[in-house]
């Protein structure tokens, strides 16, 4: 493991400094490419940000993917790195996308749309 501190739920996901400079990645690259200002609580990492926020979607979508990334790549002994995020991301927005697609979401899909443009 990368860290030799006590791994609860919050320092696995949150407070270890391997997984705060990921969120700290993720906030900076949601700044440049969406202009999505958001900075990440440990509340909104672990239960999902429930007000009414204009992007609440795409940030929700984005911390349960980071969340699940961060896990695996950690289980596994390896580095965190947001640019292997950014796949992840992008791999499930595409899955996402068919569904909408074929649900005619047209509404979203330009969302959705945005955020692919901006990981690939
Ligand atoms: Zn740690």
């Amino acid at each position: 493991m990368l860290c030799d501190l006590i791994d609860t739920i919050e320092h696995h996901l949150f407070e270890c400094h391997t997984s705060k400079k990921l969120w700290n990645q993720l906030e900076k690259w949601l700044i440049q490419t969406l202009e999505i200002k958001h900075t990440f609580t440990i509340c909104e990492i672990i239960f999902g940000i429930i007000c009414t926020l204009k992007d609440k979607n795409i940030l929700n979508f984005t911390i349960l993917l980071t969340k699940w990334y961060i896990n695996n790549t950690k289980t596994n002994d390896n580095e965190l790195f947001l640019l292997d995020l950014l796949t992840v991301i992008r791999q499930k927005l595409q899955i996402s996308l068919q569904n909408i697609k074929l649900i005619g979401d047209y509404e979203n899909e330009n969302n959705w749309q945005q955020l692919l443009f901006n990981v690939l």
